[in-house]
C-alpha cells in the first residue's frame, strides 16, 4: 500500500499553548482516513501545518515521498494536495459557476483565467461537478443565496475542479441537515472510489466517520491518542474517556 501523506513527530505551538505534540500519522493512496478528537485536541492546526498554512517547530510532513513541510500553500495545492475549511470560502457575490471556475486559482492561476476558462473544457467541467453536487439547476444563482449545506456541496465541488490527489474536509457535515449530510456522504464515497482521490476527514459526527472512514487517528490534548479501525476505536476506553472528560 503506497503511502500518499506522511506526517512524522510534528508539533506545532502557538505562544505557551502546545496544539500538536509529537503526531505521527499515514494516509495510504486511495482510502478514507478518519481524524477525530475533541474540541481543541489540535485537528485544525495539524490539517493547517499539512498544507502549509503555518509552519510547523519540528518534524516532517511528506506528500508522495518528498518534504513539504517547508513549502507554501500554492505549491502544496498545485501537487494535488487541497483542504477544505469548517467555514466555507466561497465568494458569495459570484454565482455557483464562477465560483467553479475560479476555484482552479488555487493551482496558481490568475483572475484572468476564469474569462479564459468560458472558452476551455472547463466550463464544462464545473457544470458536471455542479450537476455531480446536485446544484447544476442553480449554476447561475449567487453563491451566497445558497443555504449553507448547499455552499458545502460547493466548496466540494470547487475542490474537485482542481483534481486533487489528497482532500482534506474540515468538518464536512458540521452545519448541514441530515438529508444533505446523507447526499454528502454518498458523494465522497463516489469521488473516492470512482475518481481515485484519497480523503483524510475530520468529523465530530461519530455515526459519519465511523461508516466513512476506514482507518481512524484519535487526537487529545494535542497528541496522537490512538488509532485503528472504526470498530476498535469505538470500544477503545481511552477515546470514550476523552470525549467524556471533553
Ligand atoms: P481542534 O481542531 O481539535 O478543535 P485546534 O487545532 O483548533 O483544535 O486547537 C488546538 C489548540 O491550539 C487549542 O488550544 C487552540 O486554542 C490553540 N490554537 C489553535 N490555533 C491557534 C492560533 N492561531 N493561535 C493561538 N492558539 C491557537
Amino acid at each position: 500500500m503506497t503511502t500518499l501523506l506522511e506526517v512524522r513527530d510534528v508539533s506545532k505551538a502557538f505562544g505557551g499553548v502546545q496544539a500538536n505534540v509529537d503526531i505521527s500519522l499515514r494516509v495510504p493512496e486511495g482510502k478514507i482516513i478518519g481524524l477525530i478528537g475533541p474540541n481543541g485536541s489540535g485537528k485544525t492546526t495539524l490539517f493547517s501545518s499539512i498544507v502549509g498554512y503555518h509552519p510547523i517547530d519540528s518534524g516532517s510532513i511528506r506528500f508522495e515521498g518528498n518534504e513539504i513541510s517547508k513549502l507554501r500553500v500554492r505549491q502544496i495545492a498545485r501537487r494535488g494536495l487541497l483542504r477544505t475549511f469548517q467555514q466555507t470560502r466561497i465568494y458569495g457575490g459570484m454565482t455557483c459557476m464562477q465560483n467553479m471556475l475560479i476555484s482552479t486559482s488555487m493551482r496558481g492561476q490568475t483572475l484572468v483565467h476564469l474569462f479564459a476558462s468560458q472558452r476551455s473544457g472547463e466550463h464544462g467541467r464545473a457544470e458536471e461537478l455542479l450537476e455531480f453536487v446536485g446544484l447544476y439547476q442553480k449554476r447561475y444563482l449567487l453563491a451566497g443565496d445558497l443555504s449553507f449545506g448547499q455552499q458545502k456541496l460547493l466548496e466540494f465541488a470547487m475542490a474537485l475542479m482542481n483534481e486533487p490527489k489528497l482532500l482534506m474536509l474540515d468538518e464536512p457535515t458540521a452545519g448541514i441537515n441530515p438529508t444533505l449530510i446523507n447526499g454528502l456522504i454518498d458523494r465522497l464515497v463516489h469521488a473516492n472510489a470512482n475518481f481515485g482521490i484519497t480523503l483524510f476527514v475530520i468529523e465530530h459526527n461519530m455515526r459519519v466517520i465511523m461508516n466513512l472512514a476506514e482507518h481512524i487517528y484519535c487526537l487529545a490534548h494535542g497528541r496522537l491518542l490512538a488509532e485503528g479501525k472504526p470498530d476498535e476505536i469505538q470500544n477503545d476506553q481511552r477515546v470514550v474517556e476523552a470525549y467524556l472528560g471533553a
